[in-house]
């Protein structure tokens, strides 16, 4: 029997979440000499087996159920650990009561992982005061421009508007590319933190390695109060020392990727999430949390203002906006009257193509050079090729252990070679990497040839077609050489770059000047695509990518070679139209019964066999049925019939919306690093229903013994 003590008695016993998934916390009595000085969220160091841990106290006991003869002592508060933060506290146990994991899985991968690791036994706590030396760099003054730019109209507006929210409210920037959103968002924290001594603020972007520009114009804007940089990819020193100065208000401004949003910041007063409607907000592992979502919990809690920043913005967003519960501010036109783009269709039916460029793309990038302007060739697909294949006998170069082709990959060379390219074959999904075969491995044919195109085999077509220009390519694989990406883009702004070739990681952001002819290349397949979300995600990424052009000049020209020149979401691009068509999406949505007007939930299982997997999970259905109290009849159950939902009610809420749980179906990529996997789709139309189901359906799955492995994934983005 626990009972929580009584507020303002010291703490005899106290629960600690640690780092260990699925546990709710672990008991520790307290040493005399500690207790009063142990609160909730009080960091602590507690014995682990052999070894010792860091944790936060969760709750304040004077009884447990653990027998008295396996109950340890804590070691004593953790020496140096910022002081407990009520406001972050609430934040992790939304997020963890709202995705359904344990506090401290949430929690404690939250903290940097310096900050976390226990000290070794002498020196108990340093961690942190290493990290208080290494305060966030400051700028030189004077290096970078510091000074506001003068406000066109539709900033001014919208600034207006930003500066009369007080307390809870989610704003909109509803500015197309070009309006000037940055810009807003700096002028508008500006004044929060000029109208406030100790006021900190948030600003969450989606991808930071790309955008030195963005945190340079920061570290320029806010030299006097000191910015902290975020993401996953900072030296864990750096790291540590940006985030307990976060933590511990020595820095006003916080920018980072979705991770930033776990950061505890005592002087909370504004948030801004740009780029709101980019899936990087979504966590992919551990607790698939959303960063955006997070964000909005975030202000609501704290009693402040979040703006969103969009020019697509998520359906979520655009619905609330519509129905009053954001507030749009809508930006547009673009900043100095320019002009959005001109979009061409152009089809590749029976005509001719260079390295898959049809000749009036060719003529488009042409033209552009010739005027020494610069043109971007999109396609959303690195490597050299997606799959190699045997002429003769049809082979192709399947990955051994997922659903997927093993993508063709030329090697980076040392420079000045001369010797041929190397290939490898590379699985994008289990990471699977091998060398090419020599021949064909069913038939012994010797001509194995590249089947499409990717980024790699794009550049070197379009070196071989403009012989003169220079070609710099950004994609995942050029990223992961430390400043490869960011230097071809810096190269790309200041001129040195003829032509840029690269995936949707040139979609985002960039202000690129001399830009004035955009390319895409095979969209098609996502034009089809069995994921609901594709539609919104490939008009999004279109508008981004076609934004990128025509910044300073007139005459701007997107290109997109299509089969399909008439699909409607080509009609509302070429008019600019992301209202019309966000409002199209919403229509068929809830003809659809589908997010954001219904909200969903998946469990995922993943096994040796399919079998299992499945089994799993129609045990997992047939106990979230029987607890709703099943009141129809199931289909028929012969092997022809079409997975139908079951629709399911409590009997005490015959008004209310009804959780509705699906039949097990394998994953769209069934198999993974070897794994089958199959996911069982729950939704409803109330969120709170839903997650009242969940809690008690999950409380019941971690009872069943099953080798199986499983997880929850709460308004998953893909299904
Ligand atoms: P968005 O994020 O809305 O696509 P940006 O914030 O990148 O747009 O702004 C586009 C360009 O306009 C940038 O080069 C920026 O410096 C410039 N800009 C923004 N606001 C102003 C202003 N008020 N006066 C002059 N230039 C501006
Ligand atoms: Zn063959
Ligand atoms: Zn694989």
């Amino acid at each position: 029997m626990i009972s929580s003590n009584e507020v303002g008695s010291p703490a005899q016993i106290v629960r600690v979440a640690l780092d260990i998934p699925a546990s709710e916390g672990f008991d520790y009595t307290v040493p005399p000499s500690y207790r009063d000085d142990l609160a909730i969220g009080s960091w602590v160091l507690v014995p682990w087996g052999k070894a010792r841990r860091i944790g936060l106290v969760i709750a304040l006991l004077d009884q447990t159920e653990v027998p008295p003869e396996k109950l340890r002592a804590l070691l004593g508060p953790l020496q140096g650990a910022p002081a407990p933060d009520r406001h972050w506290f609430e934040l992790l146990r939304f997020a963890a009561t709202y995705y359904h994991r344990p506090f401290g899985e949430v929690a404690l991968p939250a903290i940097p992982k310096l900050l976390r690791t226990p000290p070794a036994a002498r020196s108990r706590g340093s961690a942190f005061e290493r990290a208080r030396a290494r305060l966030p760099q400051a700028v030189a003054p004077g290096e970078l421009p510091a000074d506001p730019l003068p406000l066109t109209s539709g900033q001014q507006t919208a600034i207006d508007a930003l500066q009369a929210a007080r307390g809870f409210s989610v704003q909109l920037l509803h500015g197309v590319t070009g309006s000037g959103k940055t810009e807003v968002y700096l002028q508008w924290l500006a004044s929060i933190l000029a109208a406030e001594a100790k006021a900190q603020v948030l600003l969450l972007v989606p991808e930071i390695a790309l955008t030195p520009q963005l945190i340079r114009q920061l570290q320029g804007r806010f030299r006097a109060e000191a910015v902290a940089v975020l993401h996953s990819e900072l030296p864990d020193g750096e790291r540590a020392a940006h985030w307990l100065a976060a933590a511990e208000g020595r820095v006003r401004v916080v920018v980072g990727t979705r991770l930033a949003v776990l950061t505890p910041m005592p002087g909370l007063a504004a948030i801004v999430v740009d780029e709101e409607h980019d899936p990087s907000y979504k966590q992919h592992e551990g607790v698939r949390y959303s960063a955006r979502d997070l964000a909005v919990v975030l202000a609501q809690q704290r009693k402040i203002p979040v703006l969103l920043g969009s020019a697509t913005p998520s359906l979520e967003s655009w619905l609330a906006a519509r129905r009053g519960r954001y507030r749009l501010l809508p930006m547009p036109e673009r900043v100095g009257g320019g002009q959005l783009p001109q979009l061409q269709l152009v089809e590749p039916r029976a005509r001719q193509q260079r390295h898959g460029l049809l000749g009036e793309t060719v003529e488009a990038i042409g033209q552009a050079l010739a005027a020494g302007r610069q043109a971007l060739v999109f396609l959303n697909r690195r490597g050299y090729a997606p799959v190699l294949g045997c002429d003769a006998c049809g082979w192709l170069s399947r990955c051994e252990s997922c659903t997927a082709f093993r993508v063709l990959h030329r090697q980076a060379q040392a420079a000045g070679g001369g010797r041929p390219a190397r290939f490898r074959l590379v699985c994008h999904h289990c990471g699977a990497d091998g060398p090419v075969p020599r021949l064909c491995p069913e038939c012994g044919n010797l001509d194995l040839s590249p089947v499409g195109r990717g980024t790699q085999r794009l550049e070197e077509g379009l070196a071989e077609i403009f012989p003169q220009a220079r070609i710099a390519r950004v994609d995942r694989d050029v990223a992961r050489r430390r400043n490869a990406a960011r230097d071809a883009i810096d190269a790309a702004h200041a001129g040195d770059i003829d032509i840029l070739v690269g995936t949707q990681m040139l979609a985002k952001g960039h202000d690129f000047r001399r830009l004035s002819v955009v390319a895409v290349l095979d969209v098609d397949a996502a034009l089809y695509s069995s994921d609901f979300r594709a539609p919104e995600r490939l008009f999004a990424l279109m508008m981004q990518v076609a934004g990128r052009a025509g910044r300073s000049a007139a005459g701007a020209r997107v290109v997109i070679q299509t089969r399909f020149p008439s699909h409607p979401l080509f009609t509302a691009l070429a008019r600019q139209d992301y209202d019309g068509f966000a409002d199209e999406l919403l229509t068929e949505r809830r003809q659809a019964a589908l997010p954001p007007f219904v909200f969903l939930a998946l469990l995922r299982a993943e096994a040796p066999s399919l079998q299992a997997a499945t089994d799993f999970l129609d045990t997992a259905a047939q106990i979230g049925r029987e607890l709703l109290g099943r009141t129809m009849a199931e289909p028929d159950g012969s092997a022809s019939t079409p997975p139908e939902p079951v629709r399911l009610r409590r009997p005490s809420e015959v008004a209310s919306p009804s959780v509705r749980v699906y039949d097990p179906v394998p994953m769209p990529m069934m198999r993974l690093a070897g794994k089958e996997r199959a996911q069982l789709l729950l939704e409803c139309e109330s969120r709170t229903v839903l997650h009242a189901f969940l809690r008690d359906w999950l409380a019941e799955l971690q009872a069943v013994r099953t080798p199986v492995r499983w997880l929850l994934e709460v308004d998953p983005q893909e299904i």
